[in-house]
């Protein structure tokens, strides 16, 4: 009965979803059939307009700008990029005026969508709290941590009366030049994907209409995080079957998860402009995945088919082909070009009624869905749920789990009890380098705008060890590498027990960051020489948003801390970890190179790796990373035994089960990653030195074991062959975790 009975719940539920889709559908057919050619092109147009001239007054709104996009242009979005965060008020006079223009001075009284990219935190509300960026969040290997993270930014966003959000980021951080590659949860498809989704569900789990919600939107759909040049916004060659083995599956995996809008790749593949490619925004992206959301353009990247990428002549040929190819939403976004022309392609019947229909439909929707038609104003019941605390203790939390401890000699670290620190290096007092892109400003490198309360990393320290304590070279010129004072260095060093050399990136966004050599800079090298010259200890503490080449000196330096982009609360985790307050647990999220010219990843195939058998030939591969995927230490060790799967052979439609037992064989307690890997050991197409499938982290006091279990199906060991199918040929695989392997027979072959 009781099982009867929660069936016939479930019944009930997706019968009240069906009607009230039905119910939406029916409202949004009502409005369509009510809206000139003028309002749909309208809907379709987003613009940036700076509405605000002097933040302390509403009259000082721009009415003049609004009223021009809203009445004059029709528009149906905006969204904000602008040169610095406002206040939750600031934020509710905008949105206030907006959506009183937008429902109570136009003919169909439709809410405009506001769009912000709040990709780290709600980072454009003063004073919020910011969380690491993926590439650290990636390195927790906590998926929940993602979750919560995402829901925290979604109910600020959402009190602050903006309702979508420009994340997440889903491209593969493979191409470390690449500028953006902070913002990507790193080089692996499982991990991008369970990461990516778990943000999706953060963003939306409750419904769009929840006080805790916002639309999210996958990005950038699809190729951007491989530019062959490795600079932002250049073109990608990617063969059909990279794109469906490596980038397409996080995608497909967040059109699962349901995510609400999508935005393009402002880059090129195969000579292609995405979004002028018919192929990925319809044929992939509708038809294959079964997106039935918005797409949305990136920054002016209509225009620019015809501007930059020369395959449209005109601006009225680069709109019609964006639109053909399947766009929805154009981000304009300083004029109204898009809308004029737009208006012109439908009256010359270049583009048809029906194609427009289309797009303002999925717009009109999702509005609806958001909740917009029944109070497009900012809601006092998520401005309720805003919780600074709450946000401050998940970025903490976040922060802690992404430090990545790269190396421990002779167990340097953790610093002994009442040491003294010289702390030293140009991030050591340098909160834009903790933070970096989109952190209340889109470059993240305005110190006026980081609260008051946020500690550098040399605050962190004194804080725990103590002002005395700690000498900063941050009050000698020498804390920027470029002047720093070799014969200071010594002197100041000379009085303590340790030198904590805080080196890496400051911050930078997009094309601003991109860079020609992945060397550390030479300056900071020259100065790490300094301080290993001076005899004293030399512990690194990297924040970098990728990995920077430091083969040159790492073999000097016995204690090397990964911080990635911590932001908020990153000074203080970093703090506890050198003081062994906190115990580290993040693991590489990607391959750290040795050298810059070898970009192998962990996944590569057998010809680029080492053949231990026969180093020396020419077969050899050139796999030889810094750290490994997956690398780093903890303050206590780990044993892994007794890996086992409940099968020897394993067919189509039938499950694995694999265990393994892991036991905490140090002096304290800590979180560990379990990671476990396949290997198919031959196939069709050149089989990966191994690839992740699965992981867990789990806690373990001092001396204590578990046993953790994973599922694995047949189809989660497929790859894309020579026809462009998902396979899993029968054969041989190796599963492995750590230093434990177990092999197993996979007998029918089968498409997925
Ligand atoms: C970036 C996007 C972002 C957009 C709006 C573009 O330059 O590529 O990721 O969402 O700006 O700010």
């Amino acid at each position: 009965h009781g099982l009867l009975l929660i069936a016939g719940l479930g019944c009930g539920i997706a019968h009240a979803q069906k009607t009230s889709e039905k119910d939406v559908d029916q409202k949004v057919e009502a409005l369509l059939s009510k809206m000139s050619i003028e309002e749909k092109v309208g809907q379709m147009t987003q613009v940036t307009i700076d509405l605000i001239l002097d933040d302390n007054s509403l009259d000082a709104i721009d009415e003049k700008k609004l009223k021009e996009a809203i009445l004059n242009k029709k528009v149906g979005s905006i969204l904000n990029v602008k040169g610095s965060a406002y206040t939750m008020d600031t934020w509710h006079k905008i949105q206030k005026r907006i959506q009183e223009v937008a429902t109570k001075e136009t003919p169909n009284k439709i809410p405009v969508l506001y769009g912000i990219d709040a990709i780290h935190g709600a980072n454009y509300i003063e004073g919020s709290t910011l969380y690491p960026h993926n590439i650290g969040m990636a390195a927790s290997r906590n998926p929940e941590l993602v979750r919560q993270s995402a829901k925290l930014t979604a109910t600020e966003t959402r009190a602050s009366g903006i309702r979508w959000n420009f994340d997440p980021v889903l491209g593969l951080g493979r191409q470390p030049l690449w500028s953006r590659f902070e913002e990507t949860f790193g080089e692996d498809v499982h991990l991008v994907t369970a990461m990516g989704t778990a943000a999706i569900k953060g963003y939306e789990e409750d419904g769009l209409k929840s006080p805790t919600a916002v639309a999210s939107c996958m990005k950038h759909y699809l190729g951007y995080s491989i530019p062959a040049s490795g600079k932002d916004r250049t073109p990608a060659y990617i063969p059909e079957y990279t794109l469906r083995e490596y980038l397409l599956p996080p995608f497909k995996s967040a059109v699962d998860a349901g995510t609400s809008t999508v935005m393009i790749n402002s880059g090129e593949i195969n000579g292609v402009p995405v979004h002028a490619s018919k192929y990925l925004l319809t044929d992939l992206l509708r038809g294959e995945l079964g997106f039935e959301g918005v797409a949305v353009s990136d920054w002016e990247d209509v225009i620019r088919l015809h501007t930059r990428h020369k395959v449209a002549d005109t601006p009225k040929e680069a709109v019609r082909l964006a639109v053909e190819a399947g766009l929805d939403m154009s981000m304009v976004p300083y004029d109204y070009s898009f809308y004029d022309l737009l208006l012109e392609l439908v009256k010359e019947g270049a583009i048809s009624e029906s194609r427009i229909d289309e797009s303002v439909r999925r717009i009109i929707k999702l509005k609806y869905k958001l909740g917009l038609f029944d109070n497009p104003f900012p809601e006092k019941a998520a401005l309720a749920k805003v919780d600074p605390k709450k946000s401050q203790e998940v970025a903490l939390n976040a922060a802690r789990e992404t430090i990545t401890l790269l190396k421990n000699e002779k167990s340097v670290l953790p610093l002994k009890k009442g040491a003294k620190v010289l702390v030293a290096g140009p991030a050591a007092n340098n909160l834009t380098s903790l933070h970096s892109s989109w952190s209340y400003v889109w470059q993240g490198n305005d110190d006026r705008q980081y609260p008051k309360s946020t500690l550098t990393i040399k605050e962190g320290l004194e804080a725990k060890l103590g002002k005395g304590n700690v000498i900063s070279a941050a009050q000698r010129d020498y804390n920027h590498a470029a002047n720093f004072d070799a014969g200071q260095l010594k002197k100041d060093a000379a009085s303590v027990d340790y030198i904590v050399l805080c080196l890496g990136e400051d911050a930078y966004a997009e094309t601003p960051g991109n860079i020609d050599d992945l060397t550390l800079d030479s300056k900071q090298l020259a100065l790490a020489s300094a301080a290993m010259a001076t005899g004293k200890p030399v512990i690194l503490v990297l924040v970098e948003g990728r990995p920077r080449v430091i083969s040159s000196i790492e073999n000097d330096i016995p204690g090397i801390l990964l911080a990635y982009r911590p932001s908020t609360m990153g000074a203080q985790a970093i703090a506890e970890v050198l003081t062994g307050e906190y115990n580290p647990n993040g693991i590489l999220p990607y391959t750290y190179p040795k050298h810059t010219g070898d970009l192998i990843k962990y996944d590569h195939k057998y010809t680029e790796g080492i053949r231990e058998d026969e180093p020396n030939t020419y077969t050899n591969g050139a796999y030889r990373p810094q750290w490994a995927f997956g690398h780093g230490l903890s303050y206590t060790t780990f044993e892994f035994s007794n890996l086992k799967a409940d099968k020897a052979t394993f067919s189509a439609g039938e499950k694995l089960n694999l265990t393994v037992t892991v036991k905490n064989t140090g002096k304290r307690a800590g979180k560990v990653t379990v990671e476990l890997y396949s290997r198919d050991l031959f196939a069709s197409i050149t089989p990966n030195f191994k690839r992740l499938r699965k992981f867990e982290k789990i806690e373990l006091a001092a001396g204590a074991s578990k046993q953790v279990s994973f599922t694995v199906s047949p189809e989660e060991l497929a790859f894309i062959n020579a026809q462009g199918k998902k396979v899993t040929e029968p054969g041989t695989f190796e599963f492995i975790v750590k230093d434990q392997v177990v092999s197993v027979e996979y007998k029918t072959g089968q498409e997925n």
